[in-house]
């Protein structure tokens, strides 16, 4: 992969891709800028070396263009984090763009209208890509969040330049999956939650040839439970993949990883954050009722593994976090990650809801890595070659 710190950047204008698709409220202001600090060094390397920036990214999924989704409500946080003048131009390609380009100076900042205004973004269209380079000399992809994604600013653009590389960002990104997935730090521990086993059957595939330890919360526990024969009440609970979790379960066997599955947990009579609850054991839970935390006992199982555990990867939360009375098992598993951590274990977490938790309960810069990219991080550690930094390399 190429990287910044190997091209000459003086006078030249410079096309960076960043992941500015930060969350907006009913007034349209940015409400977490993390995204726009995350790229903040690759911008301002660029400017110190004499070169001037263009940033293109996407915000939201509008189906054409639309005010709702222009990247002028985003202007002022990005003014504000980077602490400069940005010229916006509401377009991302044709004429206005062009003249804006033209007339940046070295040091200067050009933001570009949504990229997924234009369909031929997400379907990676070759003219439309072609259109974007036009206006620079060298390209850098610094959205890490996007690069599994075969789009048009990700993976095709690169082709039309000679001068093309890794933002420090996804750099930084790279290197902290590489140094999970490369461990040699035993005990590994891969901690995975969320609602969904589907979306998670890939990933905990490939991560049984590399962890010790799995140890698999949150809704998509039930599918493992209920393909042992447990009942799981009114659970939520995947069919289709009662098959899959079967042989995930035999295939830890064969290869020696231990995979924990809660014990108990906390149930609910409905899926609300003042239902009664009660504590249950996970492959017994009555009809009318259903699992929306862990329990007390698999809170001390799980930690006592990630307490012992020197290399840790974390995606996806054991509970409905977000509601209060169905917070404390994700809650006591962030403690437990960011308490090993302190004793100079590597944890690499990521994942929307996971990075939710962790600025949550108020320990996002506890753990070793942050990753930006939920999907990107998953399929790098599923060994996928991201598309967008494939097409760095070519
Ligand atoms: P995912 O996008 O698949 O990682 O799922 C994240 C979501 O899973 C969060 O919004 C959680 O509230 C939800 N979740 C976690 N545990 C459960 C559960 N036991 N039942 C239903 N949803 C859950």
């Amino acid at each position: 992969m190429n990287l910044l710190k190997d091209i000459g950047l003086k006078n030249k204008k410079v096309l960076v891709r960043v992941d500015f698709n930060v969350p907006l409220n009913k007034k349209q202001e940015v409400t977490d800028n993390t995204r726009i600090v995350a790229v903040k060094p690759t911008i301002d390397y660029i400017l110190k070396n004499q070169g001037a920036c263009i940033l293109m990214t996407h915000l939201g999924r509008p189906e054409g263009k639309s005010t709702v989704f222009s990247i002028k409500h985003i202007l002022d946080e990005v003014q504000k984090t980077l602490n400069r003048e940005v010229v916006f131009v509401n377009d991302c390609i044709g004429l206005k763009v062009k003249k804006a380009a033209k007339s940046l100076k070295a040091g200067q900042v050009l933001l570009l209208e949504n990229l997924r205004f234009y369909k031929q973004e997400i379907q990676g269209e070759e003219g439309f890509s072609k259109n974007l380079a036009e206006i620079a000399d060298v390209y850098v992809n610094d959205a890490f969040g996007t690069s599994h994604r075969r789009h048009a600013s990700t993976a095709v653009v690169a082709k039309y330049f000679k001068q093309k590389c890794a933002g420090f960002l996804l750099e930084k990104e790279t290197k902290a999956i590489t140094q999970f997935l490369e461990s040699k730090q035993h005990p590994v521990t891969a901690i995975i939650g969320g609602a969904k086993v589907s979306s998670k059957i890939p990933v905990i595939k490939s991560l049984l040839s590399s962890v010790d330890n799995l140890l698999i919360g949150g809704g998509m526990a039930y599918t493992f439970i209920k393909s042992k024969g447990g009942h799981i009440g009114e659970s939520i609970f995947e069919p289709d993949m009662v098959e899959a979790c079967k042989e995930l379960l035999k295939e830890a066997a064969n290869k020696g990883v231990l995979l924990m599955l809660p014990e108990d947990v906390i149930a609910a009579d409905k899926f609300e954050n003042n239902a009664q609850t009660r504590t249950l054991n996970a492959s017994n839970i009555e009809n009318g009722w259903m699992g929306l935390d862990i329990g007390e006992k698999t809170q001390t199982t799980f930690n006592n593994t990630i307490n012992e555990s020197k290399t840790i990867l974390w995606n996806g939360p054991l509970g409905v976090f977000e509601m209060e009375s169905f917070s404390k098992g994700t809650e006591a598993v962030a403690q437990a990650v960011a308490a090993t951590t302190k004793r100079g274990s590597f944890s690499l977490v990521g994942g929307g809801d996971s990075v939710a938790a962790l600025k949550k309960f108020k320990l996002i810069d506890k753990v070793s890595y942050v990753s930006t990219g939920g999907g990107a991080m998953l399929e790098s550690i599923e060994g996928k070659a991201l598309p967008g930094i494939v097409a760095l390399s070519k």
